[in-house]
């Protein structure tokens, strides 16, 4: 009999896809066989990307590795969780002020879910302050964000505030 295989599930609103997200990816892929990125809708969060232009932006930094699917969900997490097999969530870490919420939801899914685990990794150093919110800030007021996107990210940053090229 063949072992069942290791579905990870990082959840998130990818607005958008940051260096910091994508170093977690690769991490965790060492830990899962499979790695779903779950993009959610999130509309109270009111995204500046709409969630296709979410998904094609990461699967666009994600087709080297085979192992890795993205996908969009707009129901609980842990259901979508069990509709496709997974027992584990992966979330990033970066600073501590992360970790009251993280733990929160983390404690919050336990009681829903008592079978599903989350397991945390922690960023890379030099994405310790990378978060999209700023990005987006940083790249409406002209700044430049390429430390913190991938160029194709970056360029579309650019339409989405400028879309005239001005
Ligand atoms: P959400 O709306 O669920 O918080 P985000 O897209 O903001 O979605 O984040 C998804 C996950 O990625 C969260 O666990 C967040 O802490 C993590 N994350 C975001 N930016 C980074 C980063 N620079 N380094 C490591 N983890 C990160």
């Amino acid at each position: 009999m063949t072992a069942a295989k290791h579905i990870g599930v990082y959840p998130g609103t990818f607005d958008p896809i940051t260096k910091g997200h994508l170093d977690i990816i690769e991490r965790g892929l060492t830990l899962f066989d499979e790695l779903i990125v779950a993009v959610a809708e999130s509309p109270l969060k009111a995204p500046l990307f709409d969630i296709d232009e979410r998904l094609l932006m990461i699967r666009r930094e994600i087709k080297k590795h085979k192992n890795v699917r993205v996908e969009k969900f707009n129901c609980l997490l842990i259901a979508y969780m069990k509709e496709k097999r997974a027992k584990t969530v992966l979330r990033g870490l970066r600073v501590i002020s992360d970790f009251e919420y993280e733990f929160q939801m983390a404690l919050t899914n336990r009681k829903l879910a008592p079978e599903i685990e989350t397991v945390f990794m922690m960023t890379a150093e030099n994405y310790a302050a990378v978060s999209s919110r700023f990005i987006k800030e940083i790249a409406r007021l002209r700044g430049d964000v390429g430390a913190f996107v991938t160029p194709n990210v970056k360029a579309r940053l650019k339409d989405k505030y400028f879309p005239s090229g001005r």
